[in-house]
């Protein structure tokens, strides 16, 4: 597809703004440029035409099934994107007086409310923007506890080999060391050598519930007592809420202090890189602690806001992504108390459905009930056939079907992590399946088509490290001429 600027055509004008029609001032000359800016110069049909093109290039869950692992790629309700351009919501500076925004102070105290609720903490900070930003937070609230308590000493933090790589890095973000401790054979956490890993040095472990696996560690309780027993704190990742949203709480299985993905499990349309919002949530003992403003409700019923007494600072701007907090909101009062957790049952019934569709045909080695993704390996496959996990994942694009995650979790070679979630139907699932056993079937009959694919995709297969570490995001205008 040819650029905007290959498109240009020297002296083309698309004249949409009227004549001036006030007086025209001169600058000084060190204000303006010496040469006039390179703007491609197009119709208006041309660039109309050129940004829909490019539109239909990318693929979002408007567009089809999206079972990428680990991200829960659910449907975002329109009305959310409604109700967070509401006047009163976007119309506001976020330094005007407290009493004039009163209504988003409600807003913010509403929404902590469900999240406390769902979560099992006590208090909730909006600020981080996304869900390792809230990791980063939560870290930092727990060396905050052990600096107060001037335990010092600690200098650890444990996290399982299934962890999302955010974990431990924002571990070592925190100036910690990462203790790495290995799965048991259902996929959960060894006690015995968690059991051997902390010590009076360990400052915290960080642990998601379901796992990356898609199972839930049914030793939790015994987990976070270990830790405790240690002096240590627990850490959620809260990324995979969706699974148990409105059926158990992370507060209740021991954990101290969580970030969730808003832009995941409450519905925000995510992948495209941001805004996100991965708020902090805590038991009452580190909200002393939380970075940003703390809303209170005077007993007059109106709302005013400081900062927490030993807070660690501030993590992000302002509130966060506020709007994102409002699309969450009104996620939430539209399913209710009875919708959230029906919600999660569906994900979790979905993921198992298509799982159990697949299990005869690939690979499943950690296949002990799955909540709401599971992991396929194709190690099999790719031994038999030469088939690996990347042929499997780029064909799906041939069908009109997202890639699932691959090659995550590291704890499984040839991973392919699906995550079906609750907004699919059973049309969707079936279809992907038995893309998936056509896959399986070329794979054994004409191996070469799926090395070469994706076939009908305009892009096939970048150099992704590249892609992201040298974007090239400026026109070339040299190697025109
Ligand atoms: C997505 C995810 C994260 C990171 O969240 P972001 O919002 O992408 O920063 C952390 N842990 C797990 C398990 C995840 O799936």
């Amino acid at each position: 597809m040819e650029l905007i600027f290959e498109k240009s055509v020297a002296g083309k004008k698309l004249a949409l703004l009227p004549d001036c029609d006030v007086p025209e001032v001169e600058f000084d000359a060190a204000l303006c440029r010496s040469s006039k800016p390179e703007l491609p110069e197009v119709s208006e049909t041309e660039i109309s035409r050129h940004y829909s093109k490019l539109a239909h290039r990318a693929y979002g869950v408007n567009d089809g099934f999206y079972p990428l692992g680990s991200c829960t790629m659910k449907y975002n309700p329109k009305v959310n994107e409604d109700a967070a351009a509401l006047e009163g919501l976007t119309d506001i500076h976020p330094l005007q007086p407290v009493s004039s925004m009163q209504g988003w102070l409600e807003l913010y105290d509403t929404a902590e409310m469900y999240l406390k609720e769902i979560t099992g903490m006590d208090a909730v900070c909006f600020q981080p923007a996304a869900g390792a930003h809230g990791e980063f937070t939560g870290i930092q609230l727990i060396k905050a506890y052990h600096v107060a308590n001037n335990d010092i000493k600690r200098n650890k933090i444990i996290v399982p080999d299934s962890a999302h790589g955010t974990n431990p890095a924002s571990g070592s973000m925190c100036g910690y060391e990462v203790v790495s401790v290995p799965s048991n054979e259902d996929g959960g956490i060894d006690l015995e050598q968690l059991a051997a890993a902390v010590g009076d040095d360990t400052a915290g472990l960080m642990l998601t519930n379901p796992n990356t696996l898609g199972i839930f560690d049914k030793n939790i309780l015994k987990i976070t007592e270990i830790i405790h027993d240690a002096g240590g704190l627990c850490y959620y990742d809260g990324a995979n809420l969706n699974a148990v949203m409105g059926i158990v709480r992370p507060g209740d299985m021991g954990f101290d202090v969580m970030h969730m993905n808003l832009h995941k499990t409450f519905s925000t349309p995510h992948g495209g890189g941001g805004p996100g919002s991965g708020p902090v949530a805590c038991k009452d003992f580190l909200a002393g602690f939380l970075p940003g403003m703390r809303i209170d409700k005077k007993a007059d019923g109106t709302y005013d806001m400081t900062a927490a007494e030993n807070t660690i600072g501030s993590v992000g701007e302002f509130y966060g992504n506020a709007l994102v907090v409002a699309k969450a909101l009104t996620y939430l009062l539209t399913l209710g108390r009875e919708g959230v957790p029906e919600a999660a049952r569906n994900a979790v019934l979905n993921a198992n459905y298509m799982k159990a569709k697949l299990e005869k045909e690939y690979d499943i080695p950690y296949d002990k009930g799955c909540l709401h993704e599971f992991v396929i390996s194709a190690v099999e496959l790719k031994k038999e056939t030469g088939v690996s996990a990347m042929d499997v994942a780029k064909s799906l694009i041939d069908y009109g079907i997202h890639p699932p995650t691959i090659y995550f979790p590291l704890i499984v070679h040839e991973a392919l992590m699906f995550e079906p979630t609750e907004t699919e139907t059973k049309e969707t699932i079936d279809n992907a399946v038995s893309v998936l056993l056509k896959i399986k079937e070329d794979a054994y009959s004409d191996p070469e088509k799926l090395h070469g694919a994706p076939h009908n995709a305009a892009i096939k297969r970048p150099d992704e490290v590249k892609a992201a570490r040298h974007p090239i995001v400026r026109y070339d205008f040299e190697k025109e001429e």
